[in-house]
């Protein structure tokens, strides 16, 4: 029998409403057999996560500070669903376990991986599925690095003996047994782990919109959806700034080529986003599929005279660079010059003392630094096959009077990276798109 595995986000959890649209869900397909939940999300704006509010909890009992107030208000989140479901389960044996962990100490990836352990109890009761306990079956190296083969064989033996089960996503065991999270958004790759595993035809990722847009819908309002987009296209979105899974999910699933499919919990008749491995290079927006982008950005210029015959020149500036501890989003070049573009918050207060470096050890002509740069990714792999799409692109641009200050197009064709001035970021995105879709 084919198998789905099938995530859900904290929003499409947040209430026993929620929960009900997640049953039925799960109930409307005999194949949805794997089920991961995050913790209960928010409710509406004014609301606060639970995993939240288990950081909160955390911190207080490290500061000494009394605690009770915020775990009641968790219990009470947890208990409003089980009393929404009419479900006949007592959690107090369980909140008791944590609240003396808690007491004595327990560590910040024991407490916020609570979130996840009691609502995975929860949902496998409403649901009538087993529930197993992810601490069994994600495993984390003594680092606490995902130890990825050791959990693959974990998960196949033990989800071998449920034919459905429930796993909450977010956290494991290091090698001591002591809990261990992923960074957060992590349940998304506990999903794509429990898929790899049990060989799914397909990991449906439940969240609240229905798939990916063309672009950031805040700037171009009603952005087209996506259809299909491949992994590699959705890493270079996620790269540029769209979020839209955690960026770790795609790995396990991406040998085994198993598509995920984003889909919407309100909206569950929508078919949503297919996420590929191969997808034919032709797409509906006139060869791109996505356009992301980020501000926050300063390009270090230098340049020197006779640079490129200088052997070492780059290595030397790397080198300088790991000194720092920054690592540069892109190099362009020419034959006398090179620009860093470096992510600001790499920066920090290290610019000066960068400067000073650099011209004690390379001696440049000239050194400049440009703040407030904004990179944005136009991302498609039909690209490589479709004469005119840079040309579309910055003739959309000129026409706005945006001006471009760096281009960088990989060889392998599948984006091409601009950088404009952060007041010319919206305008350059809506420009875009407009130019495509
Ligand atoms: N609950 C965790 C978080 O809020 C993990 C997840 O939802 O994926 O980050």
């Amino acid at each position: 029998m084919e198998v789905v595995v099938a995530k859900f986000g904290g929003s499409s959890l947040a209430n026993a409403a929620q929960f009900k649209k997640v049953h039925n869900i799960i109930l409307s397909s005999e194949n949805r057999r794997y089920v991961i939940p995050s913790a209960p999300g928010k409710q509406n704006n004014g609301d606060t996560k639970i995993t939240d509010l288990l950081y909160l909890c955390h911190k207080q009992i490290e500061h000494g500070l009394k605690f009770d107030d915020t775990l009641d208000a968790i219990v009470s989140r947890y208990q409003e669903i089980i009393d929404g479901l009419k479900l006949d389960l007592d959690l107090k044996p369980h909140i008791e376990i944590i609240k003396k962990d808690m007491e004595s100490n327990a560590s910040l990836e024991y407490v916020v991986s609570r979130g996840e352990y009691l609502n995975g109890i929860i949902l496998a009761n409403f649901l009538d599925y087993e529930f197993i306990d992810a601490k069994d079956v994600v495993c984390f190296n003594e680092n606490g690095i995902l130890d990825s083969e050791l959990t693959n064989k974990k998960m196949k033996e033990h989800l071998s003996k449920y034919p459905k089960a429930v796993i909450p996503g977010f956290y494991g065991s290091l090698p001591n047994g002591d809990i261990q999270i992923f960074s957060r958004g992590g349940s998304d790759i506990t999903g794509a782990l429990v898929a790899r595993a049990v060989n799914a035809s397909i990991y449906e990722n439940w969240t609240d919109v229905s798939g990916l847009l063309i672009t950031d819908p805040s700037i171009v309002k009603d952005a087209k959806p996506i259809e299909t987009i491949t992994y590699r296209e959705l890493r270079e979105l996620s790269y540029a700034g769209a979020t839209v899974l955690h960026e770790e999910t795609i790995f396990p699933v991406l040998d085994a080529g198993i598509p995920i499919n984003i889909r919407n919990t309100n909206e569950p008749d929508n078919p949503g986003t297919m996420i590929v491995s191969y997808a034919e290079p032709v797409t509906p927006a006139g060869g791109i599929t996505g356009i992301a982008g980020r501000k926050d950005f300063t390009v270090i210029s230098i340049e020197k005279n006779r640079m490129k015959s200088e052997v070492g020149f780059v290595r030397k500036l790397l080198t300088i660079l790991e000194n720092h501890n920054i690592y540069p989003e892109h190099m362009p070049s020419s034959i006398d010059t090179i620009s860093l573009v470096v992510m600001d918050c790499q920066l920090d207060n290290k610019l000066d003392k960068l400067i000073k470096d650099i011209e004690h050890q390379l001696k440049p002509d000239l050194i400049e630094v440009f703040p407030n740069m904004a990179l944005i990714a136009t991302v498609g792999h039909g690209m490589a096959y479709t004469p005119g799409i840079s040309a579309k692109l910055f003739t959309a641009l000129a026409k706005e009077g945006i001006n471009v200050r760096m281009i960088d197009q990989g060889s392998s064709e599948i984006n091409i990276i601009v950088g404009v001035e952060t007041d010319d970021f919206e305008k350059a995105v809506e420009a875009i798109y407009h130019a495509f879709v």
